[in-house]
């Protein structure tokens, strides 16, 4: 058994650019280098990682090539077309792996730069027992379900704090159910946000894996910030 990494790092960040990021958020800087270099170095560190796989916009191959380049990380490290979401950035990726059916890969997103080898590790264990795993954290906030209106918002009930997790990354499986999921989905034109909701439709058992705060997702102003402090700490 063999693990695979694909990190999909093709988006264009529209919230950050709106408040005049310069680039996408994976290529700004945490603590003096990209968040995708930090993301790529969590998984490189992990000695089960055979190879990582990242997904960009053709636009950014050279730029992500040089950065691989200059992080030392051209070994393991291959860069391939991303899609037009997240999925199918994913999808491409895993069409581009040259792995068995029962070798693991992993997915996480590249704006999630605070991940740590021995979540990833854990993460590697939960998919070797139960086929399907992905990282989630139990929500803090009381959930409500809502109706959108035209005057807003009207809540429609309440969901049981203790019924819900919040999903992270990685989230994985065997490179069989992710392949099988994948095809399902794309077959009857689902797009899902993560790759548990794709593995969950196909009818596959996906176990959950405890996560950190600090593996949040850099997406509006004011994470990075959060991210520097986090690193700091
Ligand atoms: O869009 P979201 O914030 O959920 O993005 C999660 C991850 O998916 C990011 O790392 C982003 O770069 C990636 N992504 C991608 N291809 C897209 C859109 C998003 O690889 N077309």
């Amino acid at each position: 058994m063999r693990v695979f990494v694909i990190l999909p790092a093709a988006g264009i960040g529209t919230r950050m650019a709106a408040a005049g990021a310069a680039a996408p958020k994976q290529f700004l800087e945490l603590g003096g280098q990209p968040i995708l270099i930090h993301s790529l170095k969590a998984f490189a560190g992990v000695a089960e990682v055979t190879e990582i796989l990242v997904a960009v916009r053709p636009q950014e191959m050279k730029r992500v090539h040089q950065q691989v380049a200059a992080a030392g990380l051209n070994g393991r490290v291959r860069v391939v077309e991303g899609g037009e979401n997240r999925q199918g950035s994913v999808a491409n990726a895993l069409a581009a792996l040259d792995c068995a059916d029962d070798d693991i890969v992993l997915v996480h997103d590249a704006v999630r730069p605070l991940i740590d080898g021995h979540t990833i590790e854990r993460t590697i264990a939960a998919i070797q027992k139960h086929g399907a795993a992905i990282v989630g954290v139990p929500a803090i906030d009381t959930i409500k379900q809502v109706e959108r209106t035209a005057d807003g918002a009207i809540i429609t009930g309440t969901i049981p704090r203790e019924l819900i997790v919040q999903a992270q990354t990685p989230q994985g499986a065997t490179a069989a159910r992710l392949r099988r999921a994948f095809a399902e989905a794309n077959a009857d034109g689902f797009s899902g946000t993560d790759e548990a909701s794709v593995l969950e439709r196909a009818g596959m058992e996906v176990a959950l894996v405890a996560g950190s705060p600090r593996n949040f997702k850099i997406t509006q102003p004011g994470d990075l910030e959060l991210a520097e402090f986090y690193l700091k700490h």
